[in-house]
């Protein structure tokens, strides 16, 4: 039996990163944890189709890493010793960002690289060592039960694919990591619960393919040539990952990638001469391609407001990308999602200390919670984002004065080494965002100066 029992049995739908992370901490809380997942037995460390943006790349920032070692001691380890690179993130990293490139320097974070079906992988083998935890492949969950007296989802009705019957599977807590797509919302609203949403149309497309790079001397892991919005719309990356490969990633706004001419290689490679510097246009010359182009588009970024809700059933709550989708060129997603499970962690422990079981006040406590992870990411995110007009959403206050203030910054970390550790520290999720606004910096940003 778990050491701060809160219930028999805990469903979690989705075996993605949030799925994942949101499993461990309820293993330690119910005798039983099923995870429902629709897609197959994963296939060892590949990209799976129910994920399709594995394929692209998907960088772990350092507040990630450490939640993630919160949930799994030891799996940075892990991940070494089986063929991820660690690397200090701002020497190691060429990044060339409003039209500067970045001061390199030995700061104090050293990050991982790897691939997301990898560091998935490593996530799964970690839960999967619960002796209470059982994952569902093939199975799909279709909608919540209902006890309508007490207000409260008591259960899922599933479908296996082997059968065509539907199951009703029934849980004291369920939380749904199902991605971006999740159905649930939808009956959420079909129910009459009131729940804000705010989305912020993009229209952005990623377009990667894996290489094995020429032998040659580097002096970066990492490679961002970000554009310089408005006037670019084209950015890019070149990034190590296991196995001596690398991920070759392109992302346009406003539509302006996804043709489906990208899929012929020679055009993916001219397209890499719209980038404001040719540095990963030289290094895909002679590189030699080891998988096909893949395609992934976004058109919005979509939060779901939860904490907001005037009235919600109790015991199913939204994790990961199914409560909040950020544009991904950030990289912030996988670790938003690790720090909404510790931050579900710190609620049910405090049930256990104070009820020993499930209160009425878990579902606010958590998305409050969960909120306070979420609100500075996407405030982060949609002042970058405004910068393009195509960009359409509710924009926040102060906008003009924070795009400034932010590209004056920018600016800034191409020449002086405390502005940018102080944003790259900010950009990890290791410091919050004031930091940035604190009185040395902000005399370092606004001094006159070239
Ligand atoms: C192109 C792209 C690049 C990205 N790059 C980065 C990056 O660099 N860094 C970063 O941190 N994040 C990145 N992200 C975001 C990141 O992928 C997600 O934020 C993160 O993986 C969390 O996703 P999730 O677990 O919530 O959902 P997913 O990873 O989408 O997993 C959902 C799971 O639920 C399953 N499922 C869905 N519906 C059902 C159902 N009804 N029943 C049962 N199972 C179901 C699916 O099969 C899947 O396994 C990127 C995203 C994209 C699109």
């Amino acid at each position: 039996m778990t050491e701060r029992r809160l219930g028999a049995h805990a469903i979690v739908i989705g075996s993605g990163i949030a799925g994942l992370c949101a499993a461990q901490v309820l293993c330690g809380y119910f005798d039983k944890v099923t995870i429902i997942e629709r897609g197959t037995e994963p296939p060892d460390k590949q990209p799976r189709k129910e994920v399709p943006q594995g394929y692209h790349l998907h960088a772990l920032l350092k507040g990630g890493e450490q939640a993630l070692e919160q949930l799994f001691p030891g799996i940075v380890e892990a991940m070494v010793k089986d063929g991820s690179t660690r690397i200090n993130g701002s020497q190691h990293l060429k990044w060339f960002h409003h039209g500067v490139w970045k001061k390199r320097f030995e700061g104090d974070i050293f990050v991982q690289l790897q691939s997301r079906p990898f560091l998935e992988k490593h996530i799964r083998c970690l839960v999967e060592q619960n002796d209470n935890l059982n994952i569902r492949y093939n199975t799909v969950a279709i909608d919540p039960i209902l006890d309508e007296k007490q207000n409260t989802i008591i259960g899922v009705h599933a479908q296996e694919a082997a059968s065509s019957e539907t199951i009703n599977l029934y849980a004291d807590l369920i939380i749904d990591g199902s991605g971006y797509g999740s159905r649930f919302h939808q009956w959420f609203g079909m129910n009459k619960y009131d729940v804000p949403e705010e989305k912020v149309k993009i229209d952005l497309c990623y377009v990667s393919q894996t290489y094995q790079l020429n032998d040659g001397e580097r002096d970066w892991e990492t490679l961002l040539v970000y554009p310089s919005a408005p006037i670019d719309k084209i950015g890019g990356s070149v990034c190590r990952i296991e196995g001596d490969r690398h991920i070759f990633t392109l992302f346009g706004y406003d539509s302006e990638l996804g043709d489906s001419r990208i899929k012929e290689a020679r055009n993916f490679i001219e397209l890499t001469r719209k980038l404001p510097q040719l540095t990963i246009y030289k290094e895909l010359e002679g590189a030699k391609p080891l998988s096909e182009i893949k395609i992934h588009k976004v058109p919005y970024m979509v939060r779901h407001h939860y904490e907001k809700a005037r009235s919600l059933p109790q015991r199913f709550l939204f994790i990961g990308d199914a409560l909040c989708r950020f544009d991904p060129v950030f990289g912030q997603g996988m670790s938003v999602a690790a720090m909404e499970a510790l931050a579900l962690n710190d609620c049910l422990k405090r049930e256990w200390l104070e009820t020993k079981g499930i209160s009425n006040r878990l579902t606010k406590r958590v998305y409050r919670k969960m909120s306070k992870v979420i609100d500075p990411v996407w405030k982060m995110i949609i002042i970058e984002d405004f910068r393009y007009p195509h960009v359409a959403g509710k924009k926040p206050l102060g906008l003009t004065l924070l795009q400034w203030y932010t590209r004056r910054i920018y600016h800034r970390s191409s020449q002086d080494t405390d502005v940018y550790n102080a944003f790259i520290h900010v950009m990890n999720l290791l410091c919050p965002v004031h930091t940035l606004f604190s009185p040395s910096i902000l005399y370092k940003v606004l001094r006159r100066g070239r």
